[in-house]
């Protein structure tokens, strides 16, 4: 059984009532209707949060205590993955199908991927005189966002407790519910009163108090550029340690030699998976102008299959945008796009349904690399075809936005991707259709984001590195 209508957050080990007695309506975006509640939690309750964070942190945990912690809470997250799943297609219009396989099983393999870091880390190494120990680093504030809710959780509070962290979590206003569900998860881990603290509320709030709070060690933020910012902003003002995974404009860059139907089709699967509400999604297509027209039939055959459609629906490939102001913004973005002169080759502005937040799939062809398309992040099912003359221009024009966090590479001969490749300003790139690897280092270039998630690279964001010089 579900409980959608919260009223407690989680402190110090209990459900404890918060401060105040606001809540925020969680909103069903296939219906519009609200679904449940969560706390709005206060100051006061982060700076609760935090103190039973703080007094929960042990510097000198032992290893296997911290592999116990993880083990059990992997254990009781595995169980509640099914209901998880139904719960964020709930709460952010996931296609079932995508909650119950990327929206659960990545977070899966992402948390036992810290699992197995734990298992082999060498915590000490000896340079010359030294001896190096690595620490916990301490009280470490989460602040997520709402498309990936499970995972983004679940990237940020498993290496914490995995390097013997302790942690404040400030779920997205979207998507909280599946949140509270994994930190019952927690709660049923048993791991000792303090060591994860959930916090639910505004990001104003809840979130600007955890950035600027002068006894948390370190904030992990995942979300947008401009509140990135700000988080970096507010933490620096405390000297704090800040980790930012951000937005993205990722470039999908088919070379002229490449397999063109494979490259298109995986492509557009790419850009629309989860509505396009993918930080990583490859969201511009960069084609040869060579190979343009056959690219654009390949391109419309390929989006004529995303069906749009209810969460719950076995045939659907693209629920609704996570909320209105998604929404809204989605649509803006497609209505400015066609007024810069790109070309509407499929989809539109106009709402599929007259409930629900839903868009079709939008592809806009001969986009400007310089215009707004070509350059924001849209976070909603929009691809921007980008024509190219040769590689030198294909490479310019994947490098020309500000961000830096995913993107692909297509080529006849792998040698010739991997080597276009290593001039993309960019954290990841599949190259001709490589598979995603939940133990890989990820994070973004630029204004994508600073630092690392994600096995060992992840994991070591969350230690402190101590010189002890030996005599001789
Ligand atoms: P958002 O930046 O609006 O919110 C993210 C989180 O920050 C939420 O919990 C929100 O309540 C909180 N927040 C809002 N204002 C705040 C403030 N002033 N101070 C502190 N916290 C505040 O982002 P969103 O709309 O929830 O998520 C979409 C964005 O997240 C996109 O830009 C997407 O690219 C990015 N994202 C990045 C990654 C990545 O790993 N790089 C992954 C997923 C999403």
């Amino acid at each position: 059984m579900h409980d959608y209508d919260r009223r407690t957050l989680f402190i110090d080990g209990q459900w404890v009532k918060p401060a105040g007695e606001d809540v925020i309506e969680v909103i069903d975006p296939s219906t519009e209707r609200p679904i449940g509640s969560v706390p709005a939690g206060t100051a006061e309750d982060v700076d609760a949060a935090v103190a039973a964070a703080r007094r929960a942190f042990d510097p000198l945990i032992s290893v296997a205590e911290r592999r116990e912690r993880v083990a059990a809470v992997i254990a009781a997250m595995e169980k509640r993955l099914p209901d998880i799943a139904e719960t964020i297609s709930r709460e952010m219009g996931a296609p079932l199908r995508i909650a119950q396989t990327v929206q659960t099983q990545v977070p899966l393999a992402v948390a036992r991927g810290f699992a197995g870091v734990l298992e082999t880390f060498e915590f000490e190494e000896h340079v010359a005189n030294s001896l190096v120990v690595r620490e916990p680093y301490g009280v470490v504030g989460a602040i997520t966002p709402w498309n990936y809710p499970l995972y983004q959780v679940v990237a940020k509070v498993l290496p914490a407790i995995a390097a013997g962290c302790t942690t404040v979590l400030k779920p997205s206003n979207e998507a909280p519910l599946s949140v509270f569900e994994f930190v019952e998860a927690v709660e049923e881990a048993a791991l000792p009163a303090g060591v994860v603290n959930l916090v639910s509320g505004s990001g104003a709030v809840i979130g600007e108090r955890l950035a600027e709070h002068p006894d948390l060690d370190f904030v992990s933020f995942t979300g947008s550029t401009g509140v990135g910012a700000r988080v970096a902003e507010l933490a620096g003002r405390s000297v704090k340690k800040v980790a930012l995974e951000l937005g993205g404009k990722s470039a999908n860059v088919i070379l002229d030699d490449a397999d063109l139907s494979t490259a298109v089709k995986v492509g557009v699967g790419n850009a629309f998976l989860n509505g396009g509400q993918t930080c990583m999604a490859w969201t511009r297509m960069l084609v040869p102008r060579s190979r343009y027209g056959e690219a654009l039939d390949l391109i419309a055959a390929a989006v004529a299959k995303y069906t749009v459609g209810d969460p719950f629906d076995a045939a659907t490939r693209i629920g609704p945008s996570a909320s209105a102001k998604q929404f809204e913004t989605v649509r803006g973005y497609i209505e400015r796009a066609r007024r810069d002169g790109a070309r509407l080759l499929t989809g539109g502005a106009d709402k599929v349904r007259d409930i629900g937040y839903y868009l079709a799939p939008t592809v806009f062809a001969d986009v400007d690399p310089a215009s707004e398309l070509g350059q924001e992040e849209v976070f909603g099912p929009v691809l921007a075809v980008i024509p190219f003359d040769d590689d030198a221009d294909a490479l310019r024009i994947a490098n020309c936005t500000p961000y830096g966090l995913s993107g692909a590479v297509w080529a006849g001969d792998i040698d010739r991707a991997i080597a276009f490749a290593r001039g993309v300003q960019t954290g990841q790139l599949d190259i001709n259709g490589g598979n995603y690897n939940p133990i890989a280092p990820f994070g973004g270039y630029k204004k994508s984001g600073i630092g690392r998630e994600l096995g060992r690279a992840g994991f070591e964001e969350y230690l402190q590195t101590k010189s002890l010089q030996l005599p001789a």
